[in-house]
């Protein structure tokens, strides 16, 4: 694995970098999203999904654990756990399927299923310094050397 650091100013920036990783994204890669509640993770998100070829507009799966979107170039399996009380609740609704499934996964709030990620997992982290402004975002990418390679020089 490899760490990459981005700063982002706007929302749009943050848009950016999710499609470019959304666009490079692989069958069977699996991406966790950490976060606190503001900091962009649904924005990242819907600039993934649209990397990926998905035009129907993409929000946080709010009554279901997992949202998925058929219409890209590869299946998008969309989770937030939020809500789960027990890693439990992520077998009734076959997670396996989708972790190791025909798609890309992104998932919101990982920390609560964390005996469930594989080891492969990638993580993009998000955080706000308001020292440095109200918009300012410091993103970490944790993530695959070779692909690391292909953000950089993309
Ligand atoms: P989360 O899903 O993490 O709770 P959202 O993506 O829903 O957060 O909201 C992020 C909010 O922060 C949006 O209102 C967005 O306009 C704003 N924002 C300001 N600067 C940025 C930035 N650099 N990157 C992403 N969002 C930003
Ligand atoms: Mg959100």
């Amino acid at each position: 694995m490899k760490t990459l650091q981005f700063i982002t100013q706007n929302p749009k920036e943050t848009y950016e970098l999710g499609q470019k990783l959304g666009q490079l994204a692989n069958k069977g890669e699996i991406y966790c999203l950490e976060g606190d509640l503001g900091t962009g993770k649904t924005v990242f998100t819907q600039g993934f999904a649209k990397g990926l070829g998905i035009e129907e507009p993409v929000n946080s799966p709010t009554f279901t654990i997992v949202q998925v979107y058929e219409e890209g170039r590869l299946p998008l399996y969309h989770f937030d756990v939020y809500r789960i009380g027990d890693p439990e609740e992520m077998y009734e609704l076959g997670y396996e399927d989708y972790f190791f499934g025909e798609g890309v996964c992104l998932i919101e709030w990982p920390s609560l299923i964390e005996e469930l990620l594989p080891k492969e997992a990638f993580f993009i982290h998000i955080e706000k310094d308001l020292e440095k402004g109200f918009d300012y975002r410091k993103i970490e990418v944790i993530i695959g050397e070779e692909k690391a390679n292909e953000i950089v020089s993309h």
